[in-house]
């Protein structure tokens, strides 16, 4: 088996600014691969403390990777930790600076004075593509070690990390006996619950069960390891699957629930608006995120003022009074109004109070935080509305609100 060993570089991090995710992300995707991590270290942008973390990181694993550190800046000092851990100069590498250069140019840019030293390399070593940012990665030996640094910026890492590392460190183990993982989501259960129903599924005794809170939706982990592995694993997922029912199901790979939900109505040729009040744009955020959405997402509102639910959608100010702002039947008036409006097939609704106070409204009782409805209208069916009870935390009930809106759509498309 493969060991490594990740460091992690950034005065950020030390003094808690930031809170590390790059580590984590590649500690995961090295369990699912099957590589031993053997330590994590965190360090200042200090060649000196670099140099250190890496020469021991080389010592005890067959492969170290750094996050962070190789931008154009004073604090960027991974380039000289590697080339000190190496017992090497550095040199400037002009296909390496000709990659920067044409980085640049795509984002309009003429590279500056400082730039140059994103080119340089420790004598020996290699430089890595970079598509999605301007530092190249680098790749050099140290003792017997491969040892990789990697941009720091999340989304670079990731890319970077999957396109020269995971291929090559990991890919199957060659006996397939390696550690087997399968995830299953969860909308609508509390935790507790899952936990409760699936303690009777014997099929779930093979296998190890991790399950994750994301604020709205859970994520159960069934993992095993060895021979037998694949089968365990997936007869757990199965009987997990069932025991769910309707609350249970798979996302694309490394997608969420927004992700299932464009792909699910691009298939169908379908399209969906939104009219969101409490969620404030959150779910037109989250499909939107989502590549490929221009297809089946064209519009959505923020009536998020009472008086803007009459205005830009027309729900009658007469409605809004008698049955209150937060009630099912605007949240079911505002979705028909969006999908007669924006002329699709499906819309969402969602209308409720974030607190921290209750909402006061003249001739109601006080609505108390956390009370959402949530409501989805659909060509030829009657409009769907949803009663909840959330946290009453604004960020937290928006973010519930939005999954269980895009959770409404996911069902009504499994019909
Ligand atoms: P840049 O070219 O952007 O300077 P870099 O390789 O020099 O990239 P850093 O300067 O260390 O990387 O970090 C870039 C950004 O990524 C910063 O916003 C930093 O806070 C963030 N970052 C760095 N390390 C981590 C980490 N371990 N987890 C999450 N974010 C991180
Ligand atoms: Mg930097």
């Amino acid at each position: 088996m493969t060991t490594a060993v990740i460091v992690l570089v950034g005065a950020e991090l030390l003094a808690g600014r930031r809170r590390d995710t790059n580590g984590a992300w590649l500690a995961e995707r090295f369990q699912s691969l099957g590589v031993e991590l053997c330590a994590m270290h965190t360090v200042g942008d200090d060649p000196a403390q670099i140099a250190r973390a890496v020469t021991d990181g080389a010592a005890s694993a067959d492969v170290v990777v750094v996050s962070g550190g190789l931008g154009p800046t004073q604090d960027d000092r991974t380039r000289a930790g590697l080339a000190l851990a190496a017992g090497v100069g550095l040199a400037h590498d002009e296909a390496a600076w000709q990659s920067v250069v044409a980085c640049l140019a795509r984002r309009e840019r003429v590279p500056g004075a400082a730039e140059r030293v994103q080119a340089e390399v420790p004598i020996g070593g290699s430089w890595l593509a970079n598509d999605l940012g301007v530092a190249p990665g680098l790749r050099v030996q140290v003792g017997t070690a491969e040892v990789f640094a990697f941009p720091g910026v999340p989304q670079e890492w990731r890319a970077l990390c999957e396109a020269h590392l995971l291929g090559d460190v990991a890919g199957p183990p060659p006996d397939g006996g390696g550690v087997i993982e399968r995830a299953l989501w969860v909308i609508g259960v509390p935790e507790g619950d899952i936990e409760t129903r699936l303690a009777t599924l014997p099929a779930l005794d093979a296998v190890a069960v991790a399950s994750y809170p994301h604020q709205g939706e859970v994520e159960l982990r069934f993992r095993a390891l060895g021979a037998g592995a694949a089968e365990a694993v997936d007869a757990a997922w199965v009987a997990a699957a069932a025991e769910l029912g309707s609350h249970a199901f798979q996302p694309p790979r490394g997608g969420r629930i927004e992700h299932l939900v464009v792909g699910a109505l691009a298939a169908r040729s379908l399209r969906i608006a939104t009219a969101e009040s409490i969620s404030g744009g959150l779910i037109a955020r989250m499909l939107t995120a989502v590549p490929g959405a221009s297809a089946v997402f064209p519009m959505g509102w923020i009536p998020y003022a009472t008086e803007q639910k009459t205005a830009q959608l027309g729900v009658p100010a007469a409605l809004l009074a008698e049955a209150g702002v937060v009630s099912a039947r605007v949240a079911c008036a505002l979705a028909e109004a969006a999908r007669a409006h924006a002329g699709t097939d499906l819309a969402l609704a969602t209308t409720g109070t974030a607190g921290p106070g209750p909402l006061l409204q003249e001739g109601h009782e006080p609505v108390p935080a956390g009370l959402v409805f949530v409501a989805l209208a659909r060509a030829g069916h009657p409009t769907e509305s949803l009663r909840l009870k959330l946290p009453p935390d604004r960020r937290l009930a928006q973010r519930h609100t939005a999954v269980r809106a895009l959770d409404l759509v996911r069902r009504v498309l499994a019909e």
